[in-house]
């Protein structure tokens, strides 16, 4: 196998994929090595549909092998630290060099930030979207609930799709309302941020979906602990006179977003943010390259970039890296601009859907000829049907 690279991937999924597929479909000359140990691809996207029961959880996940382009060299192995000073980085079973570097491993879940999450987990009415294991026990959840208090939580953290932590809550409470259950339900949404969505004209509708479902919001609310065999959730929040207090909330079911951050093998490396605990790649927000070292890119979960992180964001992200690197190999100045276009596709029941898309300064940046700002069936279909067929077919082909 061979240790020098022209590109190295670092990460065979959304990004990685779809930057090496593009490369490709642009220069099949080129000699680019994907290194990931992972031996199945996920379309993680539709795990808020698994959760509410209507998306097999099986079609999301794909033999890695079957998505690397033919071409690409996949090195199945697992990246440990970079050395970016002499473009050279290591893995559990070697030492890899490149001329360029392209760094999108994705986000790490940091479960065990929560006190007694990582066992309570996938059990007794503690679940998560988050994870393609327990994405499936969520709809177990909401079959099995009779009524009571469930619980809905977000962390403060930049997380993965930042609307799915509140989109299951919004279609469970469509589920409970559909079984006649919803008088019996106390809906409670806990976020430690101070706002539901950071873009107001989709936020004013969320609100609506919010009250219709009799849901309660708690802003400034971060959870720190789950006592699985009292079925008590602790947060960490402020009382009247702005003193941190711990609140206690009972559940009968409880969906938990883990807190997120760089994974730690970038957090600790000379590639990450200065000074961020969370540890990004530190990229320029319109160009994708490494504000230190030229040969390097980054986009997706990964990166710094200021936007909302989601595939959506990748489908803009990949062809400006493709564009600026194939700059640099040809000795041409980049000139691929990334404006921080991303989307949520805000579940808000069944067959009900906002689909939200915008931009770095949070304006809406709407691609279809329809009121997007209001719950669409259309738009559902496109969530359900349209997209998932794009990823595989379109997306992870370099064709879209
Ligand atoms: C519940 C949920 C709902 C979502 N909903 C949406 C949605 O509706 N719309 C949307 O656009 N997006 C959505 N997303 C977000 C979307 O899935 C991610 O933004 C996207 O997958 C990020 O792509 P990525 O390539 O950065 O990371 P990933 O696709 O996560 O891939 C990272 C890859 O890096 C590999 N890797 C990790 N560590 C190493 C290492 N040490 N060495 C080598 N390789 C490594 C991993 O094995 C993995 O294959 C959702 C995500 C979740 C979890």
């Amino acid at each position: 196998m061979a240790t020098h690279h022209q590109i190295l991937i670092v990460g065979a999924g959304n990004a990685g994929i779809s930057v090496a597929a593009q490369l490709l479909r642009a220069d099949s000359k080129l000699k680019i090595g994907i290194i990931d140990p992972s031996e199945t691809h996920y379309y993680q996207p539709a795990w808020t549909l698994v959760g509410g029961g209507v998306f097999n959880v099986n079609k999301t996940a794909r033999p890695q092998a079957s998505v690397i382009p033919t071409g690409a060299q996949w090195i199945k192995e697992s990246v440990q630290t970079f050395d970016p000073e002499n473009n050279t980085l290591t893995t559990d079973a070697g030492q890899y060099s490149y001329d360029y570097l392209v760094v999108c491993p994705g986000i790490q879940l940091d479960w065990n930030k929560i006190k007694g999450l990582p066992e309570a987990l996938g059990k007794n009415g503690v679940t998560s979207n988050y994870s393609f294991k327990t994405a499936p026990y969520t709809f177990e959840c909401l079959k099995n609930f009779k009524g009571g208090n469930a619980v809905f939580t977000d962390p403060g953290t930049p997380v993965k799709c930042g609307g799915a932590p509140h989109k299951i809550m919004y279609m469970a409470g469509d589920y409970l309302r559909m079984n006649g259950l919803l008088p019996k339900s106390n809906l409670q949404y806990f976020t430690a941020r101070s706002f539901l969505f950071a873009v107001p004209e989709y936020n004013k509708t969320l609100l609506e979906v919010v009250e219709r479902i009799g849901a309660k919001l708690n802003f400034f609310h971060d959870l720190v602990e789950i006592r699985a065999d009292e079925k008590i959730a602790v947060f960490n929040t402020k009382n009247e006179a702005g003193e941190p207090v711990l609140k206690e909330q009972p559940y009968d079911f409880i969906h938990v977003c883990p807190p997120q951050s760089a994974p730690d093998f970038v957090k600790t490396s000379p590639l990450a943010m200065k000074g961020d605990p969370l540890g990004w790649v530190d990229v320029n927000k319109d160009s994708l390259r490494h504000n230190t070292y030229r040969n390097v890119y980054s986009l997706g979960d990964a990166s710094s970039l200021p936007t909302s992180k989601t595939g959506a964001a990748i489908r803009k992200q990949a062809p400006v890296v493709v564009a600026n690197l194939l700059d640099d190999i040809r000795n041409k100045a980049p000139q691929g601009v990334y404006d921080g276009y991303t989307a949520c596709p805000l579940v808000t029941g069944y067959g009900k859907l906002v689909m939200a898309e915008f931009d770095y300064d949070k304006k809406p940046a709407m691609s279809f000829p329809i009121d997007q700002t209001k719950e669409q069936w259309s738009m559902y279909q496109v969530k359900r049907r349209l997209l998932p067929w794009m990823y595989w077919n379109m997306i992870l082909k370099g064709k879209a």
